[in-house]
């Protein structure tokens, strides 16, 4: 996390295979298991998650499949335990954050609360996610306007990927960070689960009961899937 926060609030300029480009900002997007069951019916999803600058680990669903490949994950980085870090070290080091997704009034509830607990933090602006895609252009420009750090674009997948796809090349801010639904927690209008839950890797039961007609297929179909998926991947990778 310390790491992932450090790259993120780092002014370097973003590195994709090897190759450094000072064009636009660099990007970063959280991948989970609905974000690569996701890839499966939107393939334009996995190049989008391709061409990010950093693709962090969240949850226990890439933990587990990464183990069955041999690999250790260091740790769960997902976007709402990140927040709280990013914050602090924007305050500290006077970089701004823009807010920008989530239905009307999301947003701006978000950065109320984040002013209560981080008093001298620079949010630069705070708009929802819901406006035409022909609008692009003036959103890019009201970002870049503000002369922000870093952009939290909290839109969902796979719409966030694909607008950053299109747009980071036009972004002036320094990282722009794919966060799904984010600002939905931190405005209070959904709470998070409680903390021994969040140990146990079973946050997506929480979310299962809030919303349990929107998440269904997400986690009780897609859960399953994605293990099945895994074996499969596993299998066909080893030549059975
Ligand atoms: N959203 C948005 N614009 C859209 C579609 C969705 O801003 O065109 C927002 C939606 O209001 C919600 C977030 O994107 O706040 C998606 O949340 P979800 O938990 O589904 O995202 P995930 O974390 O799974 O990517």
């Amino acid at each position: 996390m310390t790491d992932s926060v450090n790259w993120v609030m780092s002014k370097s300029s973003h590195v994709k295979d090897n190759v450094k480009s000072d064009k636009g900002c660099k990007t970063a997007c959280f991948v989970n298991v609905n974000s690569v069951n996701l890839t499966v019916d939107h393939p334009e999803l996995k190049v989008s998650l391709n061409n990010a600058d950093r693709c962090f680990a969240d949850g226990s669903g890439l933990r587990l499949a990464a183990k069955t490949l041999g690999i250790n994950i260091k740790d769960n980085v997902n976007g709402t335990d990140m927040l709280p870090h990013l914050c602090e070290a924007a305050q500290a080091q006077g970089i701004s954050i823009y807010l920008l997704g989530a239905k009307p009034g999301v947003a701006i509830a978000t950065a109320k609360n984040l002013r209560k607990h981080y008093p001298t933090l620079r949010i630069a602006g705070a708009e929802h996610g819901y406006f035409d895609r022909s609008q692009d252009n003036n959103v890019v420009e009201r970002i870049n306007q503000t002369n922000t750090g870093v952009l939290l674009l909290a839109m969902g997948s796979p719409v966030q990927e694909k607008w950053l796809q299109d747009n980071a090349s036009k972004l002036t801010c320094n990282t722009a960070l794919a966060v799904g639904g984010l600002f939905d927690f931190y405005s209070g209008q959904i709470s998070r689960a409680p903390m021994w839950m969040r140990e146990l890797g079973l946050e997506w039961i929480w979310r299962l009961m809030q919303e349990p007609k929107s998440k269904f297929k997400r986690y009780v179909i897609g859960n399953p899937l994605f293990l099945i998926r895994t074996f499969v991947f596993n299998c066909a990778s080893r030549g059975f």
